[in-house]
Formats: structure tokens, C-alpha cells, sequence
């Protein structure tokens, strides 16, 4: 059997060959659904070197799992896309991402923006749209304050629907960034193409900036080819003062990363976000 992880067993087609763990989780996965209170969204800031404030937070998937205890996305989420169950999840966190910055922007953070990851699974629903239209009326949340973190993959396959569903969503007004790039290999002419806000440099490149010319040179390409293309550059995993520098040396000021801050609660977030503008 081609299996090298337990990653790839959520491919496998037929029932018999998933593992009874992966089993119990999916009907646990079910039940969380139904029943609600164990997903929890952590906020990990995006900093903006320049003015040393926070401009946005991320919102990221906990499932608190009544004997597993509290999960990372990577030990559900393949599962939710593989089931389908990711578009009840993600609607989820569409809500309650929604949700909790209106909270921020009524309490005065009204240039904070929250960003929600999709999965491209989320894509093939037909739905979508007038999912993310319906949950800005409802929380009432401005959808500039909304931002949608899309992968590249996304971008490369699927190309036509994918296209006209961003520019829906480009047209109630949220923000369109792109994850993990430069993993995907995009071409230039997507971007050219696809109505995005902001490039998100992946972790990988960001890791050894320091010591791997290569992954410097990336980086920096990314940076440059935002900027002729006028878009916003962000980069992730950020873990190091030396990361830091390089980047804001190289003209990229937007910063995600534990060196500034990990996931956090809400309540962990304000004491946060106060601190940093009362300084
Ligand atoms: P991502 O979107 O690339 O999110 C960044 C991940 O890197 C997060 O992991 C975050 O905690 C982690 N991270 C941030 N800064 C650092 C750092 O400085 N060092 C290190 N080592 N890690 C850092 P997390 O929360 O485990 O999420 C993993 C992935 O799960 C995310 O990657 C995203 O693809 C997916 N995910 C998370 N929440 C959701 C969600 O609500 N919906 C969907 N569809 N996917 C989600
Ligand atoms: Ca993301
Ligand atoms: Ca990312
Ligand atoms: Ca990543």
C-alpha cells in the first residue's frame, strides 16, 4: 500500500480502509456540527512594522474534542473537506470570525480586519456567495473589515469559476489575500488576472530567509512583484528579530508570526491590542 502517512489515508475511497480512529472522529466531526460549542477560533495578529500597530487578525480553528482534547486544524480539517462537511464548518467560521469583529469595530477597532481561511472546497459550492453576503448583513460587520484568505491551488486549478466567484466576492467589498504563496507556483499572469489584495508569503520560504540564499531570493522576488503589481505583501511564521529585519530591509512591513505573537483568545487579543496602542 502507497501510504506514507496517515495524510493520505483520507483519500482512500472506500470505507473499509479508514482506520476506525479516523472513523470515530468523523462521526465525532458530525456531532460537533450538530451540537456546536467545540470549535473555538484563536486571533494571531498582523502587525505592521512601520507604525508598530496590529492592522489585522487571523482567525484560526481549535476543536476542543471532549476526550482528544484541543485539536490543530491539520487533524480535522482534511477530514471535514474530505467528508464535505467543511462547508457547515467554514460557515461556521465565516459567522463567528464576523461576529467577533463587529464586537472589535463596535468597541472602536474599526481599522482592524479579520481574515477567514477558505478551503477550495468551499469553492465548489454554489452557495458561497450569498453565504459571505448574508453573514456581513447579519453581524452587520463593513465587508472591508472582512478578508479572505484564499490558497494558491485554488487559483491554478479550477481557473474560470474560480475566477468569477472572487470577483462576487471582490464586489461586496471584502478583501481577497493569497496564502502560502509562492508554493503553488502561480504564473504572473493569474495574478494579473484575479482581483487579490494581498500576497502572503509561505512559512517555508520565511523559515531559513536568513541562511538559504534561495529562499531570500524568493522572498524577494514576491516582494518586488507585489509592489509592481501593487499589491499588499504579507509573511507568515515569523519567528525571529532577524527575520524582522530582513524583511522590513527588503520592503516587506506586513508581519504574522509567533515572534510578535501565537494564536490567541479574544479576551488575550484586546490586552494585547491595548498595550501595543497605548504605547
Ligand atoms: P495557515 O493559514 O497557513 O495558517 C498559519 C499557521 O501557521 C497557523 O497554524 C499558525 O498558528 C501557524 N503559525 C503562525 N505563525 C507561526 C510561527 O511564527 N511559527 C510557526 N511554527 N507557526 C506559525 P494552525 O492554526 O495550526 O493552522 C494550520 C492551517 O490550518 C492553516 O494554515 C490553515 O490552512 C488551516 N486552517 C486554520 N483555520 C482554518 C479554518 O478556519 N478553515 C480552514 N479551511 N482552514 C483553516
Ligand atoms: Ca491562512
Ligand atoms: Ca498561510
Ligand atoms: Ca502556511
Amino acid at each position: 500500500k502507497e501510504m506514507t502517512g496517515n495524510q493520505y489515508q483520507v483519500y482512500t475511497p472506500d470505507i473499509e480502509n479508514r482506520s476506525l480512529e479516523t472513523i470515530r472522529l468523523e462521526n465525532d466531526l458530525y456531532k460537533a456540527l450538530d451540537q456546536g460549542n467545540e470549535f473555538t477560533l484563536y486571533y494571531q495578529p498582523k502587525f505592521d512594522v512601520r507604525s508598530n500597530t496590529i492592522i489585522g487578525v487571523e482567525a484560526l480553528i481549535r476543536w476542543q474534542h471532549p476526550s482528544l482534547g484541543l485539536l490543530p486544524p491539520k487533524d480535522f480539517i482534511p477530514l471535514a473537506e474530505e467528508t464535505g462537511l467543511i462547508s457547515k464548518l467554514g460557515e461556521w467560521v465565516l459567522e463567528e470570525s464576523c461576529r467577533q469583529m463587529k464586537e472589535w469595530y463596535v468597541d472602536g477597532l474599526t481599522n482592524l480586519s479579520v481574515s477567514a481561511n477558505l478551503s477550495p472546497q468551499q469553492f465548489k459550492q454554489n452557495d458561497l456567495i450569498s453565504i459571505v453576503k448574508r453573514i456581513l448583513d447579519e453581524t452587520g460587520l463593513p465587508p472591508q473589515n472582512l478578508e479572505l484568505e484564499l490558497t494558491e491551488n485554488l487559483i491554478i486549478h479550477n481557473t474560470e469559476k474560480t475566477l468569477s466567484m472572487i470577483q462576487a466576492l471582490k464586489k461586496l467589498g471584502v478583501k481577497i489575500s493569497i496564502d502560502d504563496f509562492g508554493t503553488g507556483f502561480s504564473s504572473l499572469g493569474y495574478l494579473k488576472d484575479f482581483p487579490v489584495d494581498t500576497l502572503k508569503i509561505d512559512k517555508t520560504f520565511i523559515d531559513d530567509i536568513t541562511i538559504n540564499d534561495n529562499n531570500a531570493a524568493i522572498t524577494n522576488t514576491i516582494i518586488t512583484l507585489a509592489r509592481s503589481l501593487q499589491l499588499n505583501v504579507i509573511a507568515e511564521g515569523v519567528e525571529t528579530k532577524e527575520q524582522v529585519d530582513f524583511l522590513e530591509h527588503n520592503g516587506c512591513y506586513l508581519i504574522q508570526g509567533f515572534y510578535f505573537s501565537r494564536p490567541v483568545l479574544p479576551d488575550q487579543f484586546v490586552e494585547k491590542y491595548t498595550k501595543i496602542s497605548n504605547k
